[in-house]
């Protein structure tokens, strides 16, 4: 399996995972054109992508879902809850799925998890490759870890987790405060500490890639989470890459499929920038 992220934070979000010839977008925060540049970049066209995964309808994570679905046809998984916050998806392409109900698409099995956040039906999901087996965590805009993300999330090969703000740098900048409380609370965003937690908990032998998502760009820098997260990190055996995703440029995250399955542990080549 291979991952790219095409942008990461309050500004739009979306991650591409490929494995075995099938393609899967996981969350449209760019309108179509933004978007369809994006993948150019790497060398995609939107119409290979099979299918796409909504987390929540914020419009970082979804204001392009309605029209990119029309313009290309892509059936949508999100929660029922997500679906009907974006009236928009047509309602034949409409694929609801459910908490802890594994779901399988073209190349890939969906795990879905809810997850605290102020949204309608917010979840992270593990994602497994059929092909290779290659397993993947994505979760952000989660303002805790509950443990049924801890559950699913066991033995992954990559860790995509959101690390949005160091709490130091939260609590002396500009927000005002109950903005500041939205976002450090129980339904906002995990801070650099709480990503690196939760990355050193699930950090198992068959971790090859850590990438950190939805940094914030006022409360955060890629310095200091990937700093914090290493901190957290090297307490464990993992000695992989960890790699806090850029806000605007389609960059190449992750590639498991350069080695056959899934063991032995390897490190992973990444490239910064494209
Ligand atoms: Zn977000
Ligand atoms: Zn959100």
């Amino acid at each position: 399996m291979r991952a790219w992220t095409l942008g990461s934070g309050s500004s739009g979000n979306a991650l591409l995972l490929e494995s075995g010839g099938h393609r899967l977008l996981v969350d449209c925060g760019f309108g179509p054109r933004a978007l369809a540049t994006r993948l150019k970049a790497i060398g995609v066209v939107p119409e290979s992508i099979s299918a796409l995964v909504i987390t929540h309808e914020h419009v970082d994570h979804a204001q392009g879902a309605e029209r990119a679905q029309h313009k290309w046809r892509w059936p949508v998984y999100a929660s029922a809850a997500t679906l009907d916050a974006l009236p928009g998806i047509t309602a034949r392409w409409r694929r609801p799925v459910r908490a802890g109900v594994a779901e399988p698409l073209d190349g890939f099995t969906l795990e879905p998890v809810l997850i605290p956040h102020d949204a309608a039906g917010p979840f992270a999901y593990a994602i497994t490759a059929t092909a290779s087996g290659a397993r993947v965590a994505v979760a952000h805009d989660l303002g805790a870890v509950p443990d049924p993300i801890r559950r699913a999330f066991q033995a992954c090969d990559a860790l995509c987790l959101e690390a949005n703000h160091d709490v130091e740098l939260l609590r002396n900048g500009p927000y005002p405060w109950p903005l500041q409380q939205r976002i450090g609370g129980g339904r906002g965003h995990l801070s650099n500490a709480q990503g690196g937690a939760l990355a050193a908990e699930l950090a198992s032998p068959a971790l090859r890639a850590v990438v950190l998502l939805h940094l914030s760009e006022t409360n955060n820098t890629p310095v200091l989470a990937e700093r914090d997260v290493a901190a957290r990190l090297g307490r464990t055996r993992y000695r992989g890459p960890i790699l806090a995703a850029p806000r605007r440029a389609p960059t190449p995250v992750f590639d498991l499929d350069r080695v056959p399955g899934r063991r032995p542990a390897v490190s992973v080549q990444l490239s910064l920038g494209v």
